[in-house]
């Protein structure tokens, strides 16, 4: 596996296979699973995969968040070397923001108007202005990035059309651990007694979306019911549950089952903020 960390060896290494079908997996480290099952997704798609590691600080809104970020570099350079990954790239702030750490400005369209975007100001602008410069950068064929992010996910389709960006993005299924939790580089954070109790996030939802009555049950009493059993596990505060259309990421009047919704949650665990979302119907 190729370790690239210039935007010269990045050119060469390219150079190199001109011909072949590149897949590119953004992650900013601490690989576990889920990252793994995006870089097989591209390795099924295409004939070589490069696999970016980096922190991006744009992203971050929270200083304590950035600087606790974890990170794993040697297990992560293993892992994607038993793997058979092609290359890793693991630029610093100065290749990819020649001209300082600032974000660009985009217009998404309302897709960042609620969740993240509503409780993390300017994540998504600092998300995007770096998986833009890595487009142009590494000028993949194919992008893989994963549904547990899935309003990242529906801004990176929206700015790549808008945008007319040469690369076809592949969403990769929310990986979890055997009790459900979706796997996150933040888990690691977690306290035993913390981890334990995080399971609930998706026994809430996926309970709740079992037993949905769509007769009985509007939107809000569907909300309202899974903010109360998740506030009433003892490690865990409701930021949002939030059941979106998972086209337009605008909160849904009523259900109604002619359009893919799903059910949105964000939770601060101890100290670690994580995010799940499952599909309603
Ligand atoms: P991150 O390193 O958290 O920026 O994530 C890098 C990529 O991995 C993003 O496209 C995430 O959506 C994706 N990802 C993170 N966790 C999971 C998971 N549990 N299952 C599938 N994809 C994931």
């Amino acid at each position: 596996m190729k370790h690239i960390r210039s935007i010269e060896e990045l050119a060469r290494w390219k150079s190199e296979g001109r011909e072949k079908k590149l897949g590119f997996v953004p992650t900013m480290g601490a690989l576990h699973k889920g990252h793994l099952s995006l870089v097989q997704l591209s390795q099924e798609k295409c004939d070589r995969t490069l696999v970016s590691i980096y922190v991006n600080p744009t992203q971050f809104n929270n200083k304590e968040d950035f600087a606790k970020y974890p990170s794993t570099l040697e297990a992560d350079l293993s892992a994607l070397e038993a793997m058979g990954c092609d290359a890793v790239f693991l630029p610093d702030a100065e290749m990819l923001y020649p001209e300082g750490l600032k974000s660009r400005r985009f217009d998404f369209e309302g897709l960042d108007r609620h969740m993240e975007g509503a409780g993390r100001p300017g994540h998504f602008e600092g998300m995007a202005t770096v998986v833009t410069r890595f487009f142009a950068l590494i000028e993949p064929d194919v992008a893989v990035f994963g549904e547990k992010d899935y309003q990242q996910l529906s801004i990176i389709r929206h700015v790549v059309a808008k945008e007319n960006w040469p690369v076809e993005i592949l969403p990769g299924p929310i990986f979890r651990e055997a009790d459900g939790l979706a796997m996150s580089s933040r888990n690691m954070r977690l306290l035993p007694h913390e981890r334990k109790e995080s399971a609930q996030i998706y026994a809430v939802l996926s309970r709740a979306i079992s037993t949905l009555d769509l007769e009985k049950t509007t939107r809000k009493t569907f909300e309202k019911a899974c903010i109360k059993a998740l506030d009433a596990v003892p490690s865990i505060r409701v930021e949002y549950v939030s059941c979106c259309d998972a086209a337009t990421l605008q909160p849904l009047d009523e259900f109604n089952t002619s359009r893919p919704a799903r059910v949105f949650a964000a939770v601060q665990c101890g100290k670690v903020r994580l995010i799940d979302n499952l599909p309603l119907f």
